[in-house]
């Protein structure tokens, strides 16, 4: 393929980022394009974004091109940008993602970051269990922020602990991952554990209308959705198994539908604990924690 057939006027990057604009702001918005551009120049040329700003006559190879040809059409059929360049960044860590497990939100990473700043780490009984971990950002990055700690980190999918086995070994930590289903009591979880995490499925089947065709189409519907008349059956599994296996004093903190903040609190108050709700940096109910 030929420039002219690519549609870019030049190999020049001033008019990929142009062709980007002019093709994609209808749909995303600049501000969100911008963010793709600087992903791609990061993830296929190992740009900055200071070498992207001062770069913009510059030519790149047309193997590259080509490469960001196919981002484009990619971004136009809602393929995330995560699944293009193949990670995300989530609380300093790099996750791979793939279809096989639900994308980090930065909604999630805020969460993670509140349990490093706030969370006391004294207690005796200093073991984290994870349940639902997916691509095992959460286990991954607690474990970085908490080297010392004992991490288990539990899913049902096989191909998703397959990648956060990997994720865990390319960020240089130890997790130890088991396979099992959180709604079935899962084996494995033994003992008393300092930090309970969780951000489980929950979004309800009636609330895929209002969804965004990049998620309903590339994140797994396993790790996202739950029955209408039964959106909770998560957490009252993991209020079970909090009321088992979490430490005196030890801390809970689950990421919630923000349509069902009372209702899920509720689940938790029933098991003896004392839940609070937390407002996500857009203003929304985002997760609930619980010191035992
Ligand atoms: N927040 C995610 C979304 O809106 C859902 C995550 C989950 O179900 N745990 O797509």
């Amino acid at each position: 393929m030929n420039t002219r057939n690519l549609r870019f006027r030049s190999n020049r990057v001033r008019d990929i980022a142009s062709l980007f604009h002019e093709e994609l702001d209808g749909m995303y918005g600049s501000g969100e394009v911008g963010v793709f551009l600087d992903m791609l120049f990061e993830a296929f040329l190992g740009w900055d974004k200071v070498r992207l700003l001062t770069s913009r006559e510059q030519t790149i190879d047309q193997s590259d091109l080509l490469r960001f040809h196919w981002a484009l059409e990619d971004l136009k059929q809602s393929r995330p940008i995560q699944h293009i360049i193949g990670y995300t960044d989530f609380c300093g860590c790099r996750i791979a993602v793939s279809p096989d497990v639900l994308i980090p939100r930065p909604e999630t990473e805020e969460i993670v970051q509140w349990i490093i700043s706030t969370f006391n780490i004294q207690h005796s009984a200093f073991n984290i269990l994870d349940l639902c971990t997916g691509s095992g950002c959460i286990a991954i990055a607690l474990k970085k922020a908490f080297p010392a700690a004992d991490v288990t980190a539990v899913d049902v999918s096989p191909k998703a602990l397959e990648m956060a086995r990997q994720n865990a070994q390319n960020n240089g930590v130890e997790v130890r991952f088991v396979e099992g289903d959180v709604l079935g009591g899962v084996d494995g979880v033994n003992g008393q554990y300092g930090l309970i995490v969780s951000n489980p499925p929950y979004v309800m089947e009636k609330e895929r209308a209002q969804m965004q065709r990049n998620v309903l189409d590339y994140d797994p519907a396993l790790a996202l959705f739950v029955p209408d008349d039964d959106p909770l059956r998560f957490y009252n599994a993991i209020a079970t198994i909090a009321k088992e296996h979490l430490a005196d004093g030890g801390l809970l903190v689950v990421e919630i539908n923000e349509a069902l903040a009372a209702e899920t609190c509720a689940v938790f108050k029933a098991q003896g604990l004392n839940p609070n709700v937390h407002e996500d940096f857009r203003g929304k109910p985002r997760w609930i924690s619980a010191q035992a």
